[in-house]
């Protein structure tokens, strides 16, 4: 195969990857062994990311772009008119370790369309990962895509030699895949999750008895949502991840914003690309049901379906449960300071570490690098009168707004200053 060809496959089935959105790397400690080439280990690996915010510091493509599906919302889709191209396994492997000694990336990440069936292709993925492993001795960073319906044996293998496993379910609901995604069955997602899960589980156990028995997929996995593309509300869209995360034991679920690449009319229409701000919203609400404390009903409800744009979810929580406020900085627990607007984690545990020293007042909390635009209408401290007084929820969002906005006018017009 001639260097030209290769060239053209990986420009069009590195172009044919950029949607997925899951390829954080994050989380992997594998140590290079045997004089091999790379390392995944401790802190992850560095990433860098496009303008539109998506990773490229991985070698991320797909095996193939062919694909026997016709999913409504996906450029690979069979009934697309587009360039398809195929890698051979023994490409993909000599591409890898071409770019890693090239200093170009620290991983790879590797999808594919269905060609044939899901074991056929899930069969190659495994073999990239395989050869990297045993041929190659690399001990970068791999992430590979389960194909739905994928073997159980395959599944087994591929965590084996992959840092992390992920199956995209796409469609956050059964009724929205039955209409986008009509070839695909949603037990077909759940079932290799669940292997990948009780595999984690026994190895991990296994390891405690036996310590020489390998990690499997010891970054965990993953899947990713397309958000806006089949009508779920935000309600719907974090109950299904708190679902995976509970039952499967995921590490992340990533949110992808519908962008309309082609015409189908099965979907929105075209124009109406998703806003960016949904998705950070999405992902904050993640943010604060793994990390916070929240739960997924406490944020989103049937009262509540969508999550407010103009506010982060915890203020939005936090004016509807007014009754839990004023929160006394130095006396409360924990989970509670976790609660307050503009109290981020790191400063949950500075004011625990500081209070056993003094009681905190105003300056303090300053100190600490708490937000106190935010948090002073929701906060009592040591010798400061609370602040909220007899504001509404409505007066609060309006303040803390107004404050944003004035701070944001005043930081551009310093910045305009300097061109004075
Ligand atoms: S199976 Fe995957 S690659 Fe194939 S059309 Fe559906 S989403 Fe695209």
């Amino acid at each position: 195969m001639s260097f030209e060809r290769v060239q053209e496959k990986l420009k069009i089935l590195a172009d044919a990857a950029k949607y997925d959105v899951s390829c954080s790397s994050s989380g992997s400690k594998r140590n290079n062994k045997n004089k091999g080439l790379g390392n995944a280990t401790g802190m992850g690996i560095c990433h860098s990311y496009t303008e539109d915010g998506r990773c490229v510091s991985l070698l991320k493509i797909l095996l193939t772009n062919h694909c026997i599906y016709d999913c409504a919302y996906c450029v690979t889709r069979k009934s697309n008119d587009i360039k398809r191209a195929a890698f051979k396994v023994q490409e993909v492997v000599d591409l890898t370790i071409q770019f890693y000694r090239r200093n170009y990336i620290e991983g790879l990440f590797l999808s594919s369309g269905i060609f044939k069936n899901a074991d056929y292709t899930m069969e190659r993925l495994v073999a990239v990962a395989k050869k990297l492993r045993n041929e190659e001795n690399f001990n970068g960073y791999i992430h590979l895509k389960s194909i739905p319906g994928a073997s159980d044996e395959l599944m087994r293998e591929a965590g084996l030699y992959a840092d992390r496993l992920s199956v995209n379910i796409e469609i956050p609901s059964k009724s929205g895949l039955k209409k986008l995604a009509p070839d695909k069955n949603f037990d077909d997602f759940i079932q290799p999750m669940n292997k990948v899960k009780n595999e984690i589980i026994q190895y991990q156990s296994e390891k405690k008895i036996i310590k020489s028995t390998p990690i499997y997929a010891p970054a965990g996995q993953s899947t990713q949502m397309i958000i806006g593309a089949s009508g779920e509300s935000d309600f719907q869209i974090m109950q299904t991840s708190n679902h995976f995360y509970k039952k499967y034991h995921l590490k992340r679920v990533y949110y992808s914003g519908y962008v309309p690449i082609s015409y189908d009319n099965r979907l929105p229409k075209i124009g109406s690309e998703v806003p960016m701000l949904r998705e950070n919203r999405l992902y904050q609400t993640d943010w604060l049901m793994r990390f916070y404390g929240f739960h997924v009903n406490e944020i989103l409800n049937t009262q509540h379906q969508h999550l407010d744009l103009d506010i982060d979810p915890k203020l939005s929580w936090a004016l509807r449960n007014l009754h839990e406020f004023p929160i006394d900085i130095n006396t409360a627990d924990k989970r509670m300071l976790a609660r307050i607007p503009g109290v981020g984690m790191q400063s949950v545990h500075k004011i625990i570490h500081a209070r056993r020293y003094r009681k905190l007042n105003w300056e303090h909390l300053k100190k600490i690098g708490i937000t106190l635009n935010r948090a002073r209408y929701f906060i009592t401290c040591h010798s400061q009168e609370f602040e909220r007084r007899d504001l509404t929820a409505e007066n609060i969002k309006g303040l803390i707004l107004q404050k944003g906005k004035s701070k944001y006018q005043t930081t551009l017009s310093n910045q305009l200053s300097l061109f004075d």
